[in-house]
């Protein structure tokens, strides 16, 4: 069986966590089945849709690096794969059902149809949807009241008193009584365009998708789509619906929980590979004892199998763990490259740093690494390497059981270390000489840091000292020490 699955989203809004998961999935399994992935734009929702959102789409993958074999922008044997382009193959098989008396014109206006729900409402009447109304018009004369112009729509016929059977990979065998299903539903409008469920049903046909792996709320149109398939005298495809994705509350997973749309997670400074290898967690297992997967693997190791029923709780918490973890595997080079548009968004520097300005920048990234979680965080953190920073009060560079004419006294100390730890090749080294010059001096190591610390940094919790010292060079710490001393003898006065 050749396998062949599906992203299909319908471009009206933004990319968010849980189409990433299904577009992730569907990959995964394609790719572990060696079979193909393919994007289908389902933009039959005209007044949803938007030209902008389709960006977003590509945006977002192109970030994220997931690809297709097929679809809009790459191509493929059964382009188009934009639906609002493909009008002419729903005409073409709705047709089909029609001239089988598997579906029929409906002639009902939106007034009649609106006036039908109040009546119903009003009576607290527990029927919904349409009342089947044009279904017992003669087709011949339907069919000549619609070649006459009259605005029509075509429904689906819905087998009456039988019940629909399929297979769902994960939840097992599923029935579902006709009379339960949304009677009778529209499969082409007035305007000649496709519902989802016509459009989706079709294209997976022609585009022999063996596979539909979705979200659960799909779930309840899969009865109808089923009973499409046989009016079309078609095999449907295997379903495989995945379990939802809560927030730790229990609720679908949504604003209110926290960032949901990619771009979001994106601006906040989380890297694509985290987000994958957390949302390939998002239902599936792999294997045990293991947290940290790359595409390629999770993609050999992906099974339906796998999968779990439960629905998924999407935990920030540890999401946010795999960004630092992807945030430590980077080189300092890729790091900085990773976090230069932050740094330049919070005006580190230009738009194009110069060669020095980006120096300081790679230098500083082993400074922060260890302890960041996401990369929007580096610039605030950094930001006294490249500006001189504002210098707190007094009371800030004094150390615990301290006090001012002592504190100053070990910044004049500080004084005279600063040029020579900036100009020490390592941290060993800095630490060794700076221990022993507490150890000459009488003074604790910690109380001669504190100061030297807020001077140079402007806050007493910094990234390393000894690594910004040798960062600034000799003359800038220097030059920082000492304004900081005379700051703190002036206030002494
Ligand atoms: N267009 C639907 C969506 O927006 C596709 C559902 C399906 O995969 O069948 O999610």
């Amino acid at each position: 069986m050749n396998i062949r699955d599906r992203y299909a989203p319908s471009p009206t809004g933004l990319q968010h966590i849980g189409g990433i998961r299904t577009a992730l999935f569907n990959c995964l399994f394609a790719r572990s089945q060696g079979g193909k992935f393919i994007l289908r734009l389902e933009d039959t929702d005209r007044t949803r849709s938007d030209e902008s959102y389709v960006q977003n789409l590509y945006d977002t993958f192109s970030w994220l690096g997931i690809k297709w074999d097929e679809g809009p922008d790459v191509g493929g044997q059964y382009s188009p794969y934009i639906q609002s382009e493909r009008t002419k193959f729903y005409k073409e098989y709705t047709g089909e059902l029609l001239k089988n008396k598997l579906a029929y014109y409906c002639f009902c206006p939106p007034e009649r149809l609106e006036r039908l729900r109040e009546v119903r409402e009003a009576a607290r009447s527990s029927e919904t949807g349409y009342d089947r109304l044009c279904r017992s018009i003669n087709p011949e004369e339907a069919a000549k009241r619609a070649a006459g112009g009259e605005p029509c729509t075509i429904r689906l016929k819905i087998p009456l008193g039988e019940t629909t059977r399929f297979h769902d990979h994960l939840l097992g065998d599923i029935e579902w009584k006709n009379e339960d299903i949304n009677p009778d539903p529209v499969l082409l409008k007035s305007d000649g365009f496709p519902t989802y469920h016509l459009a989706n049903v079709v294209d997976d046909h022609l585009m022999e998708i063996s596979h539909v792996l979705r979200a659960q709320e799909w779930l309840s149109s899969t009865p109808l789509h089923v009973i499409m398939y046989k009016s079309f005298g078609w095999t449907p495809p295997e379903f495989c619906h995945l379990p939802m994705v809560m927030g730790q509350d229990g609720k679908k997973l949504s604003k209110r929980h926290g960032a949901t749309s990619i771009d979001e997670f994106r601006l906040n400074g989380y890297l694509p590979e985290a987000l994958i290898n957390y949302v390939a967690l998002l239902g599936a297992s792999y294997e045990d004892g293991r947290d940290i997967y790359s595409l390629n693997e999770l993609a050999q190791r992906f099974n339906l199998e796998k999968l779990n029923k439960a629905p998924a709780v999407f935990d920030y918490k540890k999401l946010e763990w795999y960004n630092g973890q992807y945030i430590r595997m980077k080189s300092d080079e890729e790091l900085a490259s990773l976090c230069l548009p932050f740094a330049v968004a919070a005006g580190l520097f230009g738009a194009e740093p110069s060669p020095q300005e980006r120096a300081v920048f790679t230098a500083a990234m082993p400074l922060v690494k260890e302890r960041l979680v996401f990369l929007s965080e580096v610039p605030e953190k950094i930001a006294y390497l490249f500006r001189e920073p504002e210098l707190p009060g007094a009371e800030e560079f004094i150390p615990k059981k301290s006090d001012l004419a002592k504190t100053i006294e070990l910044l004049q100390i500080g004084c005279g270390l600063a040029r020579t730890l900036a100009e020490m090749p390592d941290d060993e080294q800095a630490e060794n000489f700076i221990k022993a010059e507490a150890e000459k001096k009488e003074v604790k190591l910690g109380d001669l840091m504190m100061p030297l610390r807020v001077a140079v940094t402007g806050s007493r919790v910094s990234p390393p000292l000894f690594g910004s010292l040798r960062i600034l060079g000799p003359e800038k710490a220097l030059a920082r020490v000492q304004k900081a001393l005379k700051k703190l003898e002036l206030s002494n006065k």
